[in-house]
């Protein structure tokens, strides 16, 4: 099927209104009423208010079904890295499509994590240069999804990308596949408007298994020596840039009991039974966490230090009591939260609830063997001000209420940790879509999103000093 196509790099700028939903001069006088009086940079303007879906917008919905369409799984992502990296030749923009190994990676805390193989599972860095030296703009977007979760019970085929009423549906649709066409987008949009005609470089970083093992991807690219001043990590956020993310611990907890016949279970120790205990414990140590040092990037959200059993197992031949039962999950933390201290914190809590019910306090075994690192980039910080400046122009401005943080992890810790690279996390779509049956991202929020972001690129490349 032929694919409609962007015209290569071109240094004249477009005389037409490229992006967004709607011109600015067909607002109401209700929403005129509500914006700043101060006129927005010429050109970021022209990036957020146009009146029609553009050549470029179609060639990016067109790309996002044709991604959604990849079961790109944790640990299959090479077809659609593939995918996004022909394409983005096509587009004409550079492109540095690479593997490496966990060799390489030595040395590295992200790389000690458990995680699947990288083997066969690509890196692609796309990147526009400017024509003058500057500051480097890295998106981030991760290439994996997770599992459908019974591809019977999905209304619209999980990797359909069924539009309906506005909605593109399907595995990935809003994590973070159209997050990450939007970042393409805005490449797309910024290369219309102003050709190579701008100081630095912006380019996007697509990574595996985000889904797997956060920060490993990224890592890949960091090793390539790839370095950015500034970072928008593309995951749902509703439109909205978000200037934090969570820290996180990926627990396993082992409960050991003492095995006998269930008919003289006073003998033995119940693993299940022991289990149990646990569950309960983590429960009560989520409120408990909840209403500790709260972080005010966060306190929007109901549960401010979540605590989620993902998986449970155990048992053993029937009719026994059993000597093995499990549980694993995530800890999600706030962004300065310590690592150390709350894990220290997470056994020492666990340990006195089980020994506090009678259970043995030597009969559970906590082991993290995931950690990731949040981060918290400063709201007046340049990237911060270009975005906010442009986000007020947006279709999105009116939803802008102050700086919040991302209510999950993501892949933006990494960078921060090594380099200070100020980031944020930014794009179409909402977490309470992502891992869902029926999945969805609003098409015109991918639209916006990508001239919003194209809008506050440019203006931090254009402003002065880091
Ligand atoms: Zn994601």
């Amino acid at each position: 099927m032929p694919e409609p196509e962007i015209q290569p790099p071109s240094s004249k700028t477009s005389s037409r209104p490229v992006i967004g939903r709607r011109h600015r001069g067909t607002r109401s006088s209700a929403e005129d009423r509500s914006k700043p009086k101060t006129s927005p940079p010429r050109q970021g303007a022209s990036l957020i208010g146009a009146t029609s879906v553009s050549e470029i917008d179609s060639a990016m919905l067109d790309l996002l079904r044709r991604c959604i369409a990849m079961p790109s799984i944790s640990g299959d992502e090479q077809p659609l890295v593939k995918l996004v990296a022909d394409q983005a030749s096509r587009w004409g923009f550079d492109v540095d499509l690479f593997q490496t190994d966990e060799a390489r990676l030595a040395g590295y805390p992200a790389a000690l994590g458990r995680h699947l193989p990288l083997s066969g599972r690509p890196t692609a860095v796309i990147a526009l240069k400017g024509r003058a030296p500057g500051k480097t703009v890295l998106f981030n977007a991760h290439s994996d999804v997770v599992a459908v979760g019974g591809e019977n019970r999905w209304l619209h085929g999980p990797w359909s990308g069924a539009t309906i009423d506005g909605r593109m549906y399907g595995r990935g649709a809003c994590d973070a596949k159209g997050p990450l066409v939007a970042g393409l987008g805005a490449m797309l949009k910024i290369r219309q408007l102003r050709g190579h005609d701008f100081a630095g470089m912006v380019a996007l970083e697509l990574i595996p298994g985000e889904e797997d093992c956060v920060d490993l991807g990224t890592l890949t690219s960091v090793v390539r020596g790839y370095r950015a001043d500034a970072a928008i990590i593309l995951e749902p956020t509703e439109g909205l840039p978000r200037c934090a993310a969570r820290s996180g611990l990926r627990f396993e907890i082992s409960v050991h009991g003492r095995a006998v016949h269930g008919t003289v279970k006073w003998l033995g120790i119940d693993a299940v039974r022991g289990l149990r205990y646990v569950l309960g414990a983590l429960d009560e140590m989520e409120s408990q966490f909840s209403q500790i040092e709260r972080d005010g990037r966060y306190t929007d959200y109901p549960v401010l230090r979540p605590i989620t059993v993902d998986k449970i197992s155990g048992g053993g031949w029937q009719g026994m009591i059993c000597d093995k039962a499990l549980c694993a999950g995530y800890f999600e933390l706030c962004p300065e939260d310590d690592l150390d201290t709350w894990q220290e914190r997470f056994i020492s809590e666990l340990t006195d609830r089980l020994v506090a019910q009678g259970y043995p306090g030597d009969g559970i075994d906590v082991q993290f063997p995931e950690r990731y690192r949040g981060f918290f980039t400063p709201t007046d910080a340049s990237v911060c001000r270009a975005a906010e400046k442009m986000i007020r122009y947006s279709s999105a401005a009116e939803r802008w209420k102050k700086w919040r943080g991302f209510n999950s992890g993501c892949e933006g810790g990494l960078r921060f940790a090594l380099h200070r690279t100020q980031t944020l996390v930014w794009g179409p779509g909402s977490l309470e879509q992502a891992h869902r049956i029926d999945e969805f991202v609003p098409v015109q929020e991918v639209v916006d999103c990508s001239g919003a972001m194209a809008a506050a690129v440019l203006a931090y490349l254009d402003s002065e000093g880091t």
